[in-house]
């Protein structure tokens, strides 16, 4: 099979998985020989209608595998053209979109052939390669089977900027019923193992500039959402309790899509994309915001309202807790108010230190007037109380479809 034909069918079965956000690695570059460079604040991310992150290489080694995850295109009992790369061609590949200025990196994943260390070894051996040989400094984001030796994730961690291992499915009892083949305790041991490395790797570095490196840009992982029942409750409890006990820096989620053949377990339509939209909104708000999972859904509502965002939709349900004079409320009550970010309250912060906030100063500073004013008071402002259907309520918020609704959108590997 020519490289073109491999390429087209491998890029296109790996552009489902979402984990390949690329910031947050050590800044590098190739002034002072060999090629290629990192920036601190991560490469750019382009997205288009039919894949995600364009700006890396993102193939997988081979879209065979010897699993059979009833939610991926790839599995065993598939009916997919398959095709597979060597490691040579893979770092060929990478070499030349990254001269032509195509790429500024690697995302690389793998269906599982053989076995999962005979899987492991080819795609460190691309990295390895690249690292070594070439002295590639781009980016590398590598996938990593949780099964596999340490040994051969120690070195994946060595040459990789992240590492990423799929948690797939919310909770164990969907992993059984999908994905049998995988075990949600054997995935969070690896991560656990990996979270380490990466500390000690950290501490390493603070002593000795010159230690060695692992995966510098933290680990992350995908969640498929919407291809068993689970509520946004569990998928978020399984977010923040990876974040806490793995320090990962990404979680992903994925709406599931029909695929080809499918199984009967498996549900017919796609969940709503802004379901998705709503995870990433609450994933936020757990990791800069100060929220729990049990203040965005309760046991009696355990997913996410769609129309509204989930700040908005806890405002709405404390009103008594407004509105907020942001010329005194602490920064912890400051982030709660709809409309306010991270960046704006510690604007907020440093002005009012020498001067009292007024509603020209708010304009100013570009912020969403419609959004906050119902939630604040200023030198100049001091709202009615906050209506059930506020403006901003009444908006409703649609999010453009990513997938034409008559196309199979196979799913992530790995
Ligand atoms: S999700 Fe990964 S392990 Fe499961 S069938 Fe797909 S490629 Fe194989």
């Amino acid at each position: 099979m020519q490289i073109r034909d491999k390429l087209s069918i491998l890029a296109d079965a790996a552009k489902y998985d979402a984990s390949c956000a690329s910031s947050g690695t050590n800044k590098r570059d190739s002034r002072a020989g060999g090629l290629g460079s990192t920036t601190g604040m991560g490469i750019c991310h382009s997205y288009t209608p039919d894949g995600r992150c364009v700006s890396l290489l993102k193939i997988l080694m081979t879209n065979s595998c010897i699993y059979n995850c009833l939610y991926c295109i790839n599995r065993s009992s598939s009916n997919v053209r398959r095709a597979r790369f060597t490691p040579e061609e893979v770092v060929d590949l990478t070499l030349d979109f990254y001269r032509r200025n195509y790429i500024e990196g690697l995302f690389l994943s793998s269906g599982i052939v053989r076995s999962s260390n005979h899987t492991m070894e080819q795609v460190v051996r691309v990295a390895k390669t690249l690292r070594v040989d070439h002295q590639f400094r781009g980016y590398i984001h590598l996938k990593t089977i949780p099964e596999a030796a340490p040994e051969l994730i120690e070195e994946a961690g060595r040459w990789a900027d992240r590492l990423s291992i799929n948690v797939e499915l919310p909770t164990p009892a969907d992993l059984d019923q999908l994905a049998p083949e995988k075990n949600l305790d054997r995935i969070r041991g690896a991560m656990t193992v990996i979270g380490k490395r990466i500390t000690q790797a950290k501490i390493e570095k603070r002593e000795n500039r010159k230690a060695s490196a692992f995966s510098p840009a933290g680990q992350s992982t995908q969640m498929i959402v919407g291809a068993t029942p689970t509520a946004d409750r569990a998928i978020l409890d399984q977010a923040s309790s990876l974040y806490q006990n793995h320090q990962l820096k990404r979680v992903y989620y994925s709406a599931f899509s029909p695929i080809p053949d499918a199984s009967s377990q498996l549900p017919l339509i796609s969940p709503p994309l802004v379901r998705e939209h709503r995870l990433y909104q609450a994933d936020w708000l757990l990791r800069f915001y100060g929220f729990k999972v049990t203040e965005l859904t309760t046991p009696d509502s355990p997913n996410l309202p769609l129309d509204i965002d989930p700040k908005l939709a806890w405002a709405l349900n404390h009103r008594d807790e407004f509105p907020t004079d942001i010329n005194r409320a602490p920064r912890e009550t400051l982030l709660r108010v709809p409309g306010l970010g991270v960046r704006n309250v510690d604007r907020i912060l440093q002005i009012r230190r020498w001067h009292t906030l007024r509603l020209t100063d708010l304009m100013r500073m570009r912020m969403p007037m419609k959004k906050v004013l119902p939630f604040i008071i200023t030198a100049d402002h001091t709202p009615h109380r906050i209506e059930k259907h506020t403006a901003v309520m009444a908006r409703s918020e649609k999010q453009m479809e990513l997938f034409a609704p008559d196309v199979f959108t196979p799913l992530a590997v790995g």
